[in-house]
């Protein structure tokens, strides 16, 4: 509980407010009955003693005349016995404490004792004086007696008096003593008040409680429930419980209003939540998930000596889908790959694993050791990469065609091969990007060696630049020939670079730094003029003869530029060349790419009547029915199918069928990769065009292409 004037401190401190203010009444009220008591009791006293005063004044004047009457005759007679009766008499009476017979002289002739040895002596005492002068009835007090004192009188003349002393005493006794029995009776009923005002208090303090309770109960503690939870929520907590009510008054209806607020913002929350950590296609957890996920999780094993492995997952060529078959089969692409690698990860991967999409074609997953695996986590990962690949490289049904697409894995090991997040995920990436340059649809693991390879890929990338100008690249001619009748009839110009210190660069190495690196738009063009003047050179080398095409491949890139056209024209113009002698080789995804922009460059550069080949045909997915929608004078088939066309009945079937199409469309058929006499003849037996390959003669440089031709 905290320590502020709340609510409930506010409503304890009225409520003492208000019993202090009920108690000083209750004082007041006491102390008023006090005074009043008191006021009662003097006036009671007062009236009393007025009254008794009164009456012993009237009844004692009464008797005192009484006797001075009696007394007449004996003093008269000077009978001292019979005043004496008299006196003893009166004396007898009770709270009468002396009775003095006196002469006119003022001087004693009986008090009622047997003796009488106060005879004769004058009265002195301090009321003497006035009662030896009164001539009547008369009465005087003093604080203990009263005295009443009557002449006595024979006729008109005065023998002497009498005089009583009433003992006020007694009097005063009975007077305290009625006094003291009212007083008690006041008492006992300001007891009786007491104990009202006291039930009274005892209730107000009761109600009191009983309030402070009530608002406590029904008021404080549900407001103090709803800022704690509110406090909660404020700190972010939104999963927090929040107060229930089932009452029927404006309480309930606040915090029942305030559940199904903290409710929905907890859905708010979640959806939020959800909005930012998974991925919109695929519902897999995205880039943002998995790196919080991998720092949590590298954050708990670091301590604990445990492992760790990450997957990178990137589909081969998944760009040629989209390109070719449009974005929405890519969409379907990618949810099929995600719901087979989803299944295999739940399957191999372990109760840890986790997979994410890391956007575009790259899926990303996350083991760990533990669960009973045995040989840690490289056996489990390599297991499930093994998997994955094989998985993935089952043909894919979108809009009802197969699709044959594979996937390559790169595999990195916490903590082996790094020990934070962001160099785990780098080499994550430069394995798969290994596995890519390995051959694709395959998996590795990461090395150091391969920090290396990238290196040299930047270096090699550096060192293209200049390599036209210092005369390291060159081109290599591979003739082509008629299989009708054997006859050369032109050639394909490869580019080759020698590196100054690593020796000849494979092309495929090369090619492609050059293709991604955008050095291929300057390449290109270099390699076109090259080959023309070859050409050209061929064709005074065999006067006479059937003249030589030179077939020169460009790269999608080039044909995306727009101005392949006006190169093509320019190189044609410089060098002297035939339009019919220049062939170039596209690829298929370079034409499929952009249909539309293709077909009218091809289109273009046909009117010119430069001829255009597809290259590597039947590697794409574009089918032969494609062929009917884009304008190419011949198709290369692919050295794969070229390769099995003597095992394969599928490949040599195939083969036909391109043959039995293309020819259908006046197009001319070549045949790249013949390696073997066998497969040379069952080309020629199928009616293809053309063909080349190593049986028929390797890529030559151009010096030695020329003696070839003399
Ligand atoms: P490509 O256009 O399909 O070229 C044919 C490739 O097959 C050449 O490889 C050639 O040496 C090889 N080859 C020829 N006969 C046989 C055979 O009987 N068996 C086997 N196994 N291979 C054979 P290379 O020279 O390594 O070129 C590879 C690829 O590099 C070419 O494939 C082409 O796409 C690209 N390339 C080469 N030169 C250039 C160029 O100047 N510009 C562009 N854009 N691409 C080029
Ligand atoms: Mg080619
Ligand atoms: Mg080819």
């Amino acid at each position: 509980m905290k320590l502020r004037f709340g609510l409930q401190a506010k409503f304890l401190a009225m409520m003492a407010v208000a019993m202090l203010v009920v108690l000083a009444l209750i004082v007041l009220l006491l102390n008023r009955q006090e005074r009043m008591q008191r006021e009662v009791v003097g006036v009671s006293r007062e009236a009393m003693s007025g009254m008794i005063a009164d009456n012993l004044k009237r009844h004692s004047e009464g008797m005192v005349s009484q006797l001075a009457e009696s007394l007449a005759n004996p003093l008269y007679y000077f009978d001292l016995d019979a005043v004496g009766v008299l006196s003893r008499a009166t004396l007898r009476n009770p709270g009468i404490s002396y009775v003095l017979v006196y002469d006119t002289d003022g001087n004693i002739v009986h008090d009622g004792s047997e003796e009488i040895p106060s005879y004769g002596k004058r009265m002195d005492d301090p009321m003497a004086f006035e009662v030896i002068a009164a001539r009547k009835l008369h009465t005087q007090s003093s604080d203990v007696v009263m005295d009443v004192s009557a002449p006595i009188m024979i006729g008109n003349e005065r023998l002497g008096g009498v005089r009583v002393g009433y003992d006020l005493k007694t009097v005063h006794q009975f007077q305290d003593q009625a006094l003291g029995n009212l007083r008690g009776r006041l008492d006992a009923l300001a007891q009786q008040h007491m104990i009202w005002i006291g039930l009274l208090a005892a209730g107000l303090l009761a109600l009191g409680a009983l309030m402070v309770y009530l608002i406590q109960r029904f008021l404080v503690q549900p407001i103090r429930q709803l800022a704690d939870a509110s406090m909660e929520i404020e700190a972010g907590h939104f999963d927090t419980s929040t107060p229930a009510s089932n009452r029927h008054d404006e309480v309930g209806d606040l915090m029942r209003a305030f559940g199904r607020m903290s409710q929905s913002l907890a859905r708010h929350d979640r959806d939020i939540r959800r909005m930012a950590y998974t991925d919109a296609l695929t519902g897999l957890a995205n880039r943002l998930a998995f790196r919080e996920t991998l720092d949590q999780r590298l954050l708990q094993l670091r301590g604990a000596g445990r492992q760790l492995g990450l997957l990178f997952a990137d589909i081969d060529d998944f760009k040629r889908v989209n390109d070719t078959l449009g974005h929405d089969a890519g969409d379907d692409v990618l949810l099929q790959f995600a719901n087979r690698i989803q299944e295999t990860v739940t399957r191999l991967g372990g109760e840890d694993a986790l997979l994410a999409r890391f956007g575009g074609d790259e899926f990303v997953i996350l083991v760990q050791d533990g669960d009973g695996h045995e040989g840690g986590v490289r056996a489990r990962a390599s297991h499930l990469a093994d998997v994955l690949v094989a998985e993935l490289g089952q043909p894919i049904v979108v809009h009802d065609r197969q699709v044959f697409l594979g996937t390559s894995i790169g595999v990195t090991l916490f903590p082996e091969d790094a020990s934070g997040a962001t160099s785990l995920m780098k080499n994550g990436d430069i394995a798969m990007y290994q596995a890519k340059v390995a051959g694709k649809n395959c998996y590795r693991f990461y090395s150091r060696a391969m920090d290396q390879a990238v290196e040299r890929r930047v270096h090699l990338e550096h060192e293209l630049r200049g390599a036209w100008d210092r005369g390291e690249l060159s081109l290599v001619y591979q003739p082509v020939y008629r299989l009708g009748d054997g006859a050369m009839v032109g050639a394909e110009a490869l580019l080759r670079w020698r590196h100054p210190e690593q020796g000849l660069v494979a092309p495929s190495v090369f090619i492609d730094v050059a293709e991604q690196s955008g050095l291929i738009e300057t390449l290109g063009p270099q390699v076109l003029r090259a080959a023309c003047q070859d050409a050209v050179r061929w064709q005074h080398a065999r006067p006479g003869a059937e003249p030589l095409f030179v077939s020169v491949n460009v790269s999608p890139r080039q044909l995306r530029t727009g101005d392949l056209p006006n190169v093509v024209a320019a190189c044609l113009h410089e060098t002297g060349l035939a339009a019919q002698r220049l062939h170039l080789e596209l690829t298929e995804t370079a034409v499929i790419g952009d249909e539309i922009h293709a077909s009218s460059m091809l289109a273009r550069l046909r009117s010119t009547g430069v001829k255009v080949w597809l290259d590597d045909f039947g590697t794409g997915f574009s089918g032969l029915s494609h062929l009917r929608r884009v304008p190419v004078d011949g198709v290369k088939i692919d050295r794969s199918f070229i390769a099995d066309v003597l095992r394969d009945p599928d490949d040599l079937a195939l083969t036909t069928a391109i043959i039995a199409m293309a020819h259908s469309l006046g197009i001319t058929v070549v045949a790249e990769g013949v390696e073997k006499e066998g497969q040379y003849a069952v080309l020629r037996e199928r009616g293809c065009d053309l063909a080349q390959g190593y049986w028929l003669g390797h890529p030559v440089g151009a010096e030695e292409f020329l003696t070839l031709l003399g």
